[in-house]
């Protein structure tokens, strides 16, 4: 099989991956902040980092997955300025931080299922690991690359000689963005905070005892923390969004490297954003804010086609969010469960051929679209019916869109119409012919409501099930 490649943002190049102790492969994906939905965006993350999985071990790794949960510390400022972006949600709502972040965790897990991505092995909460981030704060203070200023604990950047490594920016460019006017004290306008202190004469809802005073950890510190021990010997690939490499992943990598004195993980993956028209990325605080459930599932789409929308697009490359694409990534996922089902029931061999076009799609850095071509070329070939659901089946392992299971249902719903749905297709047949169009519309309407559309055509009418 063709091995997989992978592109490393620490060398902006495509290297063949390796683990370190193969067969498992450590994966580290940075999770989400819980004080709100997951938007598009976010879980565009989530998609890509389960074609990731799906693609290691589809090439026969055992995958070792984390996630943590980030319901503390994350502030409003990504330069430890501002607030908890939990505890300000918590008072908005009149709920405790706790409530908070557990409301939007299940929200989260809610999503992923509907997304139909694997659940990782264990999900980390910043909040459980409170000791190990004290612990890894104690090695790097005792290493003496952490100084103390008024409102907190802080990590010496310039101590790190290779502190650019991961985003490949000059100094002046990083120190540009992490804005010293935020915080005089700093030494370095790219220091970053690894313990802040409870502001004095306020007690805060998250907050713990510590060798330095009451306070919270630092954002950058947890992922380190957690993945340090989780990950232990498999420090393979750490996964997130492109936002994440100038601070939060560049801050990581520091502190871990300084801590063990060896190289942190060996692989970052990146995904590009998902965007609003116009190129302005999808953001939790913006007014562009869109969950699953109001972008796709209200409008009666198949939450899969928003998995189908990200595959069509490589996880490098920006994806431009617009209604008329989802309706399009709906339409297609439905007509391949419609083509699906006509291959009927039996299941035959896996075509070596088209495997192996599919591998060398998908191992050339998850090259989902190429894949997705690939699945096309399958179902116009000369194949026999049962093998091309064998084949279909098998990519279906890395696609995740539920081809076989969709197929089924498809049949089912269309084989099985109820009777009080057929009942209501006889009476809008009725309606179209006495030319009353607004009962003709009205009746679709309920058809659509029992899960059925109706597509007229110069042939006649016919029921197509909705799903
Ligand atoms: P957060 O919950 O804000 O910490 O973000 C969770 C994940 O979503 C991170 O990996 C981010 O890099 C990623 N992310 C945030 N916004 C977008 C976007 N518009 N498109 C793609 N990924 C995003
Ligand atoms: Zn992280």
């Amino acid at each position: 099989m063709l091995k997989l490649r992978l592109h490393n943002t620490l060398s902006r190049q495509l290297e063949v991956f390796k683990p370190q102790q193969p067969p498992v492969v450590g994966l580290y994906t940075c999770g989400p902040t819980v004080y709100n939905y997951a938007h598009l965006g976010n879980l565009r993350a989530y998609v890509f980092s389960d074609l990731l999985k799906r693609t290691l071990l589809y090439n026969g790794y055992e995958v070792k997955h984390i996630m943590n949960i980030t319901d503390v510390g994350h502030l409003t400022d990504d330069a430890d300025a501002g607030e908890d972006k939990v505890e300000i949600r918590a008072e908005r709502e009149g709920k405790s931080a706790w409530e908070i972040a557990d409301f939007y965790i299940k929200a989260f897990k809610d999503d992923l299922r509907t997304l139909n991505i694997i659940p990782p092995t264990t999900y980390c909460r910043a909040t459980e690991y409170i000791q190990e981030q004290i612990e890894l704060a104690q090695i790097l203070e005792q290493k003496g690359y952490l100084y103390r200023i008024s409102d907190g604990l802080y990590f010496d950047t310039s101590l790190v000689p290779d502190y650019n490594k991961l985003s490949h920016l000059p100094l002046e460019k990083l120190k540009e963005g992490a804005r010293i006017d935020k915080n005089p004290e700093k030494r370095h306008p790219t220091d970053f905070a690894v313990w802040k202190f409870s502001p004095l004469g306020q007690k805060r809802q998250m907050e713990w005892d510590s060798p330095w005073g009451k306070g919270f950890p630092g954002w950058h510190l947890e992922c380190a923390a957690m993945s340090l021990k989780l990950l232990a010997g498999h420090l393979d690939i750490h996964t997130g969004g492109v936002d994440h490499i100038n601070v939060h992943h560049t801050n990581e990598i520091a502190q871990a490297e300084a801590a063990t004195g060896k190289p942190f993980f060996h692989y970052w993956l990146h995904n590009a954003f998902l965007n609003i028209a116009g190129g302005k990325k999808m953001a939790k605080s913006g007014a562009n804010f869109l969950t699953l459930k109001v972008a796709v599932i209200d409008e009666g789409w198949l939450p899969l086609a928003y998995r189908y929308a990200c595959l069509e697009v490589h996880y490098r490359k920006p994806m431009e969010y617009s209604k008329a694409s989802l309706a399009a990534a709906d339409q297609a996922l439905k007509g391949l469960y419609r083509e699906v089902a006509a291959l009927g029931g039996e299941m035959g061999e896996v075509s070596p051929l088209f495997r192996e076009k599919f591998v060398e799609a998908i191992n050339h850095d998850l090259n989902s679209p190429q894949a997705l071509a690939v699945l096309f070329e399958v179902l116009r070939s000369q194949l026999s019916n049962k093998d091309k659901l064998a084949t279909i089946k098998n990519f279906d392992e890395i696609f995740g869109l539920d081809l076989i299971g969709g197929g089924q249902h498809y049949l089912e719903m269309l084989t099985n119409i109820p009777p009080a749905v057929q009942a209501l297709f006889n009476k809008r047949q009725l309606a179209r012919e006495a030319q009353d169009f607004p009962l003709a519309d009205e009746l679709r309407r309920q058809l659509a409501e029992a899960g059925y559309g109706v597509e007229d055509g110069p042939g006649g009418s016919r029921l197509t099930p909705l799903f």
